[in-house]
């Protein structure tokens, strides 16, 4: 382990590769042949005994690089070829359409001369219009528009740039950096085959967070690609036999996979596309050491994505290690000029009672008014738009498991006026643009504060006002406090419960705390 250590306080990677056994035999090796090997020369007034020459290590330690990277096959990164669309913005356009999707800001962080950051593609075409399988599992799913940040940041990760995209949660970064992995996968000179190893490597912090990104891969699942998922406290030789029936990529959280990479049960030099997801959260969780380690062993000329939610200094500095010549893409939290013209009415409610709320407001309904009902999931959807077809009222619904046709239905119904009332999940929330509606009514309020301000959004367009009703229970408590904060800023009304409400959670988080400190000592071991 000295060797590991020298070379480590020296800022280099040391040789790791076959066995254990090979990796301390290759330490070794380090010491003894390399003398001849690599120049290593003891200084004339070198104390007696020294076991590691350090200096000579540290002049060396491109070399060791070289040796180490030596003989892998090249890698292709660029695969991007703008769409005359995109091609043909004016600075202005691509200036106001960043103002536009929560002010995003694009800057390039390479030394020296600065790149042109591309424009932004609007339409999921201008990205994939030359891979149709893409294209056909994205009209599947039914997504009308690119998020801001895959807009941005696709044009980018294609061109084979490191990227760091700074978002909030819920905003589509996991399709930002999977689909341009998958073209790049399938892209390489070397098959899939040949490769010997997975080829897209993803660290989560979280088994969930793990999880859902398989779940997206899976459900994108684009030429035969195969991918498995690594985390703790799973089936640790499952999740062996695996890996080692081989992979295409691997989402792992850092601790397993270290764990995984010590005993030799996966071998990364074959990773070419790397992606870091919720760096920040990572890092609060302590996995930098995990992070260091795993690293050390995936290939310089790879291409890297970072994802976070925030920009702390332990984000920049991680990503000033791992990454080269990044550009950046920072999407603001929040677009607040919609939530201006729309009159925001929020009632704290029991669950019970929302059926009889909704049905009060259906019922004094005006004939010109035109509502989107959100609810979180689409059994709720299905529920209450048979509810109102039973009593006679037209409604239609729009959630992910609908046929396309049947959205497409829907949507254009909704458009037209033939029925004023649609019921959807958060799917219709992004990008659905119909003009005439009056009201938004958020049966179930959203997963986050983001999105509620794009679902009331979808009133008040185009220089009309609007009016939203959201329905708020106590299981919501922890959004409590970044709504008041909305509200107040466009002057609505609070109300008392809701500022209870967030009263207690912020008590509730205090004890928490408190109780977390309290229990550490004691769970010291006695000495
Ligand atoms: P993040 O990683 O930024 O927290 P996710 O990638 O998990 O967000 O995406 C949040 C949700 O948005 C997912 O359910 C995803 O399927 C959905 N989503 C992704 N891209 C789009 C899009 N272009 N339009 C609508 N929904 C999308
Ligand atoms: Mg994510």
């Amino acid at each position: 382990m000295l060797i590991d250590n020298a070379l480590a306080s020296s800022g280099q990677n040391y040789v790791r590769s076959g066995t254990e056994k090979d990796s301390i035999k290759q330490q070794h090796f380090g010491v003894n042949s390399a003398e001849e090997d690599l120049d290593i020369t003891k200084p004339a007034n070198a104390p007696m005994k020294s076991v590691i020459d350090w200096a000579s290590l540290r002049k060396n330690a491109a070399k060791y690089e070289a040796m180490k990277w030596a003989g892998l096959p090249p890698v292709e990164k660029n695969f991007y070829k703008e769409s005359s669309r995109t091609a043909s913005m004016s600075q202005e356009e691509v200036e106001m359409w960043r103002k536009e999707n929560n002010n995003i800001i694009c800057d390039d962080l390479k030394e020296g001369e600065k790149r042109c950051i591309p424009n932004p593609v609007c339409k999921f075409e201008d990205a994939f219009e030359l891979y149709p399988d893409i294209m056909d599992n994205i009209r599947k799913v039914g997504f009308q528009n690119p998020t801001p940040i895959q807009s941005q940041a696709w044009p980018i990760i294609l061109q084979g740039i490191d990227l760091i995209g700074i978002a909030q949660t819920g905003t589509g970064k996991t399709l930002a950096y999977l689909i341009p992995g998958f073209i790049h996968l399938t892209s390489q000179p070397l098959s899939k085959d040949q490769r010997g190893g997975p080829g897209m490597l993803v660290l989560a912090p979280t088994r969930e967070l793990a999880l859902q990104v398989e779940a997206e891969c899976l459900k994108y699942a684009y030429k035969g690609i195969k991918s498995i998922c690594i985390y703790g406290g799973g089936d640790r030789k499952g999740q062996i036999d695996m890996v080692t029936k081989g992979v295409d990529i691997v989402i792992a959280t850092p601790g397993r996979l270290n764990d995984l990479q010590m005993s030799n049960f996966i071998n990364l030099r074959s990773i070419t596309y790397l992606v870091l997801d919720e760096a920040d959260r990572m890092l609060d969780m302590g996995f930098e050491p995990q992070i260091m380690k795993i690293l050390i062993d995936v290939r310089p000329d790879r291409q890297t994505v970072m994802t976070s939610a925030t920009w702390p200094d332990g984000v920049r500095r991680l990503a000033k290690s791992y990454l080269k010549n990044p550009m950046i893409v920072y999407v603001g939290t929040l677009d607040l000029t919609a939530v201006n013209t729309v009159e925001q009415r929020v009632v704290v409610i029991d669950e019970e009672e929302k059926r009889a709320f909704v049905q009060d407001f259906v019922e004094s309904m005006k004939p010109k008014d035109k509502v989107i009902i959100f609810v979180g999931k689409k059994i709720t959807a299905d529920d209450l738009s048979s509810e109102f077809s039973l009593q006679g009222i037209p409604v239609q619904s729009l959630h992910g498991n609908r046929e396309q046709y049947d959205r497409e239905q829907a949507l254009d119904d909704f458009r037209k006026g033939k029925v004023r009332i649609l019921v959807a999940t958060d799917l219709a929330s992004r990008g659905l643009d119909v003009h005439d509606i009056t009201h938004v009514f958020n049966f179930d309020f959203p997963r986050n504060i983001e999105e509620y301000v794009h679902r009331i959004g979808r009133t008040g367009r185009a220089g009309r006002t609007g009016e939203a009703v959201t329905l708020i229970t106590r299981s919501n408590w922890r959004v409590a406090s970044e709504l008041i904060e909305i509200l107040e800023r466009s002057n609505q009304a609070v109300p008392d419960e809701l500022i209870v409400m967030a009263e207690r959670y912020k008590q509730f988080q205090l004890k928490k705390e408190m109780e977390r400190d309290f229990q550490r000592p004691q769970r010291m071991p006695l000495k």
